[in-house]
């Protein structure tokens, strides 16, 4: 017999009892907890950023080092650029006589053709070009790629993609360091100029680097990745995050993979909300199924402070505050309205006008703010798309941001 406490609630009237239980001091301070909760992990950063700012790679370097290369170069339908990002890997100032390029395409137009004349005449860097006669996606193409490279060291980058002149020196740098197996770097120009973009960069790369010092870092990234090749594993077929799985694999495997700043790369990149939303969101999705998937290693001391704060911290960033942001505009809202009737509509609005000067690269010195927004959205709506079953591993590549190539 119940004695104590409210009522039972059929869960079905809640028209009425919500609107009675309305209160907009409880609410308030349920907006308070949330926000509380969602800024606290990114409070706790800041502050160790702020009595620990370690700067540069953590690895033992050696620039001396000079490993043979095997550069691994995916192309779907990249007629348009493939020719010049091949003139920009050949003008890289590394020995090319101890680079091999491995082109793997899925392509149905002439991009196969291109890369076997561009190389015709060439004495180096040599050329393994696999051609695959459908396209099932970029994973199962890299895998590819990645058993056919013969060298010591791979260097995967995208084609939509430019990478400075010396990033393969800083890489195989890194590579030396016994105890690192995995190198990535850093978005140091943003083509087209989107201030979105650039503000999440610049706030990724503080994050990158402090996980690198504690031990490694989690994501990394399709213009510039490198890997020694005898810790390369297959990546899932279905993969769309395949160089963070990567080199997750490789962290659970026992080495290091770090985030090295002076690896510099150029990605062109959207600013406008809805145009970033289709390659944000994918990413999006890459990331939340792989930190899912590999669910297993978090908290496991096995993998070191990689295990036990860097996963967690990316979990936190991926998979949880995300929906605490949403909860938070959702209570604001509703605190809006119960206190001050139709007048908090100013929440969803300021909501909107912030989304739209944000999207606009107008709103200055918040601007970075909005960049970690913007990735919170995607993180979202990546999550909705996942339950509703998308993310086959193959995709439209987005012909309007390589025109930035030309
Ligand atoms: P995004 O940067 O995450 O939007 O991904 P992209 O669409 O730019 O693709 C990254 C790289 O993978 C580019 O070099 C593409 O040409 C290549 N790519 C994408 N899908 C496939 C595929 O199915 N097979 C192969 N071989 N390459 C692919
Ligand atoms: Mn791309």
């Amino acid at each position: 017999m119940r004695t104590r406490g409210p009522p039972a609630s059929d869960g079905f009237s809640c028209g009425v009892a919500v609107r009675r239980d309305v209160n907009p001091r409880r609410l308030l301070s349920l907006l308070g907890q949330l926000v509380a909760a969602t800024g606290l992990p990114y409070l706790v950063f800041a502050a160790l950023s702020l009595v620990w700012d370690p700067e540069g790679s953590p690895a033992d370097r050696d620039p001396e080092a000079r490993p043979s290369v095997s550069v691994v170069l995916p192309t779907y339908n990249e007629s348009g650029i493939v020719e010049s990002k091949l003139r920009s890997i050949c003008a890289w100032d590394y020995p090319m006589d101890r680079v091999e390029v491995v082109v793997v395409d899925s392509s149905d137009d002439e991009t196969p053709a291109l890369v076997e004349s561009f190389f015709a005449d060439r004495v180096t860097p040599d050329l393994t070009l696999i051609e695959e006669t459908e396209r099932r996606g970029l994973a199962v193409a890299l895998n590819e790629a990645y058993a056919a490279a013969d060298n010591e060291v791979v260097v995967k980058t995208d084609c939509d993609s430019r990478v400075a002149p010396d990033a393969v020196r800083e890489a195989v740098a890194n590579l030396a360091d016994p105890t690192v197996a995995a190198v990535t770097g850093r978005n140091a120009e943003v083509l087209g100029g989107s201030g979105v973009e650039r503000g999440y960069r610049d706030v990724q790369a503080r994050i990158q680097t402090l996980e690198s010092h504690l031990d490694s870092t989690f994501v990394f990234h399709g213009p510039f990745s490198a890997f020694e090749r005898d810790a390369i594993v297959p990546v899932d077929e279905d993969s769309i995050a395949d160089d963070t799985e990567l080199a997750l694999k490789i962290r659970r495997g026992g080495d290091r993979v770090v985030f090295d700043p002076a690896i510099r790369y150029m990605e062109a990149a959207h600013s406008g909300f809805r145009k970033r939303r289709q390659q944000k969101d994918r990413r999006a999705m890459g990331l939340l199924r792989l930190l899912w998937r590999q669910r297993d290693a978090l908290f496991r001391p096995r993998y070191g402070l990689y295990g036990l704060v860097v996963l967690p911290f990316n979990w936190w960033f991926t998979v949880v505050s995300p929906w605490l942001v949403a909860a938070g505009v959702g209570v604001a809202t509703l605190a809006g309205v119960a206190t001050l009737g139709p007048f908090g509509l100013a929440v969803p609005a300021a909501v909107a006008g912030f989304v739209a000067a944000g999207s606009r690269d107008a709103l200055g010195p918040l601007q970075p703010l909005y960049s970690v927004f913007d990735t919170q959205v995607s993180l979202v709506r990546a999550g909705l798309k996942l339950l509703a079953g998308e993310g086959d591993g193959t995709w439209e590549v987005d012909d309007e941001l390589r025109e930035a190539y030309d």
